[in-house]
């Protein structure tokens, strides 16, 4: 359905946990989280149900997220279940990749179609220090087992930060010369644990297209939030994510329901509509949902703001 400023909502992206097996440096704080008891999570029953309402206000795609959407029971029997409901087309997911390996097989076979998998780093020693706990050689082994799956695409998210894996950026123009994936590099947001680095670690991608004229520009398609270039000979291609500097709040078609059970219709705003009350009652379900939908604030205000307004971190939302 459309939005009050005529915008086409057809995304959800839902954050099934808000636990994760990582403690990335701008997204997680490394101790004093205190997670959510499992009764303040979301039972995927619960989760469907919602998915199904929003099927019939003509949302199509679905990604799953975290925390880390791989660490949740169930997960391939949630995306399978989720495959089922008329109206779906596209189901996603965006994972650290830390577990993904042993279970592509199953998630593909469940119905997920694409999966975007987060890596910072090709150095095994700063993907320790970026995610204080992983090791690099499984999210490798991840990506390879996409591949060999037939995954399309496999897309890799890159928070590219200015004096932590800025001077990596050749070395992810290298990556791609020989593995077919599309490497998403993302701006620091000041959002979560982000708020305290984004002056000192904020990067504009300008510098680096202007030091990178062997880049050239190619077509993106519509519904892409990324700005698609290739690189000659190279076998995948990069994008770059510039949700602060360049904000696409004009094209953005999602809302997100975070894994306690409220609908977020902007990732920046501090608005929340909680669903919780409504999950026996599916008119009332579909109500909220629509207006959340329809109130969809028109645009986030970070770059007059020093940060988002949203209460909620990345870990809790999803991304
Ligand atoms: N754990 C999963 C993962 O890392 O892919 C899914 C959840 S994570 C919150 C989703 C995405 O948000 C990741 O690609 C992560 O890099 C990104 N993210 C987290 N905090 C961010 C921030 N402050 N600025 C930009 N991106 C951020
Ligand atoms: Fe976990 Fe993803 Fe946040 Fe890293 S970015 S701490 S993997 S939720």
């Amino acid at each position: 359905m459309k939005d009050s400023y005529g915008r086409n909502i057809n995304y959800l992206r839902i954050s099934v946990t808000d636990r994760c097996n990582l403690r990335c440096i701008y997204c997680m704080p490394e101790e004093g989280i205190k997670s959510l008891s499992h009764d303040d999570i979301l039972r995927f029953e619960d989760t469907l149900k919602i998915v199904k309402a929003a099927t019939t206000l003509g949302i199509n795609k679905i990604r799953y997220t975290g925390g880390e959407p791989l660490v949740m029971k169930n997960i391939d029997k949630l995306i399978y279940e989720t495959s089922k409901l008329p109206g779906i087309d596209d189901i996603s997911i965006t994972t650290n990749g830390v577990l993904l390996s042993d279970m592509a097989e199953d998630l593909k076979k469940a119905g997920l179609n694409r999966v975007n998998i987060s890596l910072d780093t090709l150095d095994s020693d700063k993907y320790k220090r970026i995610t204080r706990i992983g090791s690099l050689d499984k999210v490798m082994v991840s990506i390879d087992k996409c591949l060999t799956l037939g995954i399309k695409p496999v897309k890799i998210n890159t928070v590219l930060m200015r004096g932590i894996n800025d001077t990596e950026f050749v070395d992810f123009l290298n990556f791609i010369r020989e593995v077919p994936v599309e490497i998403r590099f993302i701006e620091l947001m000041p959002i979560g644990e982000g708020i305290k680095m984004y002056e000192k670690s904020k990067l504009s991608f300008m510098e680096l297209l202007e030091l990178h004229p062997e880049l050239t520009q190619i077509k993106t398609p519509k519904s892409s939030t990324a700005e698609l270039y290739k690189l000659e000979g190279a076998k995948g291609k990069i994008g770059f994510i510039s949700p602060v500097s360049c904000k696409f709040c004009l094209d953005c078609n999602k809302i997100r329901l975070t894994s306690t059970g409220t609908i977020k219709p902007c990732l920046h705003s501090k608005e929340e509509i909680n669903l919780r009350e409504y999950l026996n009652n599916e008119e009332m379900l579909t109500a909220s949902i629509k207006s959340a939908i329809f109130n969809k604030p028109a645009e986030h205000h970070l770059q007059e703001e020093s940060a988002s307004r949203s209460i909620k971190g990345m870990s809790q939302i999803g991304g």
